[in-house]
C-alpha cells in the first residue's frame, strides 16, 4: 500500500471490518416508531465512542466511577448528533434524566431550566418537543412509548424491582391521567436487556412477583444448566449424601421483557404495536454493556426519546 494512501481518509469498507479500525456508532430503532416522522428516538449500544476504560473504545454514556466525566459528555453529544437531536445553533438538546431508583414515579418534564433540579424516580413523560427524555441501562429493561395523536413521549426504566413495583404500566396511566392519552393511540418499543437465556435469580425474586401478577408462573423458567459449574466440576462438590442426592437444583431465570410486555397489553397497547429490539445485553458484551455478564464494572447504554419542534 502507498504511504499516501495512509492519511486520515475515510476507510474502505474492508478497513472498518478489520479489527484496528474503530466500530461506527450503532443506533438502534424501533419499526413501532416508524411511522412516527416528529420523533426522535434510539436505543445505543456500546460501539463506538471515546471512552476507553471498558476495553476499546465504547460508547459509555453514564458518569460511572471508572469512567471520565469529559469523556461520557463527548459521547452523548456523539449520540445526539447522530440523531439530529440539534437546535438551530448546532446545540445538542437537553438530556432529561432522573436519578433512578427501581422505583414506579413518573415525572411529568415540562420546560427545560437552565439548571433543572436533580429528579429522582425511573419514568418522564413529556409533550415539550426539543428535549430528549433518557434511561441508563446495563440489563435493566427500557421501555419508550409514544402517542401519535397527541405528540406525547415516555421513558420508563424498568429492572425487577421497578417491574413489580408496575413502573411501565404507572407510566402510561400517567400518560393517560396528564395528557389524556388513548391506548389505541400508543406505540411502544422494549430496549437491549437481559434476557431470559441470563437472567437467572433467587426464590425472593420469584415470590415478589408471585404477590403482585396472577400470571407470575408465566414470566419463569426454570433452567437445568447443563454447562453449570457444579456438573462441570463435580468434585469441588463432593459431600457426604449418597451419589445424585447433591443435587442443586434447577435455577430460576426471570423473563423481563415478558413481563413489561404484559404491562404494556395491560394497559391497552396492542401486541402488534409493541416492538422487543432482539439481543440480551450478557450474552453479547462486544455489543452491549452488562451489570451482570462484567461484574458491576461496566458502563451504561440510553434509551432516548423526544419530539421534534414543527
Ligand atoms: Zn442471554
Amino acid at each position: 500500500m502507498p504511504a499516501t494512501s495512509r492519511r486520515k481518509t475515510r476507510p474502505s469498507l474492508s478497513h472498518r471490518s478489520s479489527v484496528a479500525a474503530s466500530k461506527p456508532l450503532e443506533i438502534l430503532r424501533a419499526g413501532s416508531f416508524e411511522e412516527l416522522p416528529w420523533l426522535v428516538h434510539a436505543f445505543s449500544t456500546r460501539q463506538a465512542g471515546v471512552s476507553t476504560c471498558y476495553g476499546g473504545r465504547t460508547l459509555n454514556l453514564g458518569l460511572t466511577p471508572q469512567d471520565i466525566k469529559a469523556k461520557v459528555e463527548r459521547n452523548r453529544a456523539m449520540l445526539l448528533n447522530a440523531l439530529g437531536a440539534t437546535n438551530g445553533k448546532g446545540r445538542i438538546w437537553p438530556l432529561v434524566q432522573a436519578k433512578q431508583i427501581h422505583s414506579a414515579i413518573v415525572h411529568r418534564v415540562g420546560q427545560p431550566e437552565s439548571e433543572p433540579e436533580p429528579m429522582t424516580g425511573d419514568g418522564t413523560i413529556t409533550s415539550i418537543p426539543g428535549l430528549l427524555l433518557a434511561i441508563k441501562t446495563a440489563d435493566c429493561v427500557p421501555v419508550l412509548v409514544a402517542d401519535k395523536k397527541r405528540r406525547v413521549v415516555g421513558a420508563f426504566h424498568a429492572g425487577w424491582r421497578g417491574t413489580v413495583a408496575r413502573i411501565t404500566e404507572k407510566g402510561i396511566g400517567e400518560m393517560r391521567r396528564q395528557f389524556g392519552s388513548v391506548p389505541c393511540d400508543l406505540r411502544a418499543a422494549i430496549g437491549p436487556c437481559i434476557r431470559r437465556c441470563c437472567y437467572s435469580v433467587g426464590p425472593e425474586v420469584r415470590a415478589e412477583f408471585e404477590s403482585q401478577f396472577s400470571y407470575a408462573d408465566q414470566l419463569f423458567e426454570e433452567v437445568f444448566d447443563s454447562n453449570a459449574i457444579h456438573v462441570r466440576y463435580p468434585l469441588l462438590f463432593l459431600n457426604q449424601r449418597a451419589p445424585g442426592h447433591g443435587d442443586l437444583g434447577p435455577e430460576i431465570h426471570l423473563d423481563l421483557v415478558a413481563a413489561n410486555q404484559r404491562q404494556l397489553e395491560d394497559a391497552g397497547l396492542r401486541a402488534e404495536h409493541i416492538s422487543v429490539i432482539d439481543g440480551c445485553t450478557a450474552c453479547d458484551t462486544t455489543r452491549f454493556f452488562s451489570h451482570r455478564a462484567e461484574f458491576g464494572k461496566t458502563g451504561r447504554m440510553m434509551a432516548v426519546i423526544g419530539i421534534k419542534p414543527e
